[in-house]
């Protein structure tokens, strides 16, 4: 087994002889109580053994629900995130693996505040790495940001100009007109993430409102010329995509009286169904995956064939009002991971 797992973390053999491996992993995040559920008098109903990857919801005095996960506690930093994340896998973005984090969870649950900081991060690393490790071989990264809104596409760095999609052939998804910008410091990374997240909120009820009926994703792409050097056009050869999901009790609002609110939940219910369904029929190696059963299941098909790594953060509340919503987060992880080999517990 020992031995087994050497090869697989080797990105060379593996982009040789392992083609389609997948490694998936899941980590739930728990958030501290706020002010306003302090004010309500509202409780930390989620226990968590340390060391033992076991999460306890007490629903109620009597009613309990135990999940086993990984779990990061209300202490643990964003920095902290990343290191045990996202940065042992971007070295392998050079050498042509795609690899993807998402969000999930309700709104309120800590998405965004987890998501934002990570590309930033990210981008600092790759920028780094292709000063030194691979100075001189013609690496450049692009940043590009769009967002998924009822089943449609739009350019979050191109005044939301509505995008298309289109395949390759070389099973590579190509989304018509999306501006990438090619960037060679953090700064430029950061005001490119503000812009981004300025132009997703901007809407009648305020930004978390809006944000969480989108799923927007910034994508960190790895190019490079074929000759090495920057004469001739850049091609891709490794990604890595940030996805902070639509609030996940939206897929519920397909029996509100509104239809817009009720378009817009079914679009999100449909999406957060395609990704459990993708995800569980490539761990289980299916011939067939259903990745044409959303928009955002489309957009990442590339994302998820090839040497890819996969971690989705499932961000959930700590207070007894949200109780509902935290078991739902867990149960959608849980359906997620029982199906994979070795399901959380795998490591990068
Ligand atoms: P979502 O994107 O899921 O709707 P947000 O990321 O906007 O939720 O988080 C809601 C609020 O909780 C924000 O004010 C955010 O700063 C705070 N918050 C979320 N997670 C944490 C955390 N781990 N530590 C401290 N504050 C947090």
């Amino acid at each position: 087994g020992l031995k087994i797992c050497f090869v697989f973390r080797s990105p060379y053999i593996s982009l040789l002889s392992f083609n389609n491996y997948q490694i998936f992993r899941i980590q739930v995040r728990k958030r501290p109580l706020n002010k306003k559920e302090f004010a309500k008098k509202e409780e930390d109903i989620i226990a968590i053994e340390p060391h033992s990857n076991a999460l306890t919801v007490h629903e109620t005095k009597l009613q309990r629900h135990n999940f086993f996960y990984a779990v990061l506690n209300e202490d643990v930093s964003n920095d902290e995130v990343y290191f045990e994340k996202v940065e042992p896998i971007v070295p392998l973005i050079f050498n042509r693996t795609k690899a993807t984090c998402f969000a999930y969870g309700q709104t309120g649950s800590g998405k965004t505040y987890t998501m934002q900081p990570l590309p930033l991060k990210a981008s600092q690393d790759i920028l780094r790495l292709t000063l030194d490790t691979y100075r001189n071989q013609g690496f450049q990264l692009f940043v590009s940001f769009f967002e998924i809104y009822g089943g449609k596409l739009f350019d979050l760095l191109n005044d939301r100009k509505k995008l298309c999609m289109r395949e390759d052939g070389k099973q590579q998804v190509c989304i018509v007109g999306l501006q990438e910008y090619r960037v060679s410091n953090v700064e430029t990374v950061r005001e490119f993430i503000e812009k981004g997240n300025s132009t997703r909120s901007t809407g009648t009820t305020g930004a978390n409102e809006e944000s969480s009926r989108s799923h927007a994703i910034l994508q960190l792409c790895v190019k490079r010329s074929a000759d090495g050097t920057e004469t001739k056009p850049a091609r891709l050869v490794g990604k890595l995509s940030f996805i902070d999901l639509a609030g996940s009790e939206r897929g519920a609002d397909t029996t509100d009286n509104d239809k817009q609110t009720r378009m817009e939940g079914a679009e999100i219910n449909k999406s957060l169904l395609a990704l459990k369904e993708c995800i569980r029929a490539l761990d289980s190696d299916q011939g067939h995956i259903p990745f044409r059963g959303s928009k955002l299941t489309e957009v990442l098909r590339d994302s998820f064939v090839g040497d890819s790594r996969t971690v989705m953060i499932s961000c959930i509340s700590p207070s007894s009002g949200s109780c509902e919503h935290t078991l739902n987060t867990l149960r959608y992880a849980d359906r997620v991971k029982s199906l994979s080999k070795g399901g959380g517990s795998k490591r990068h």
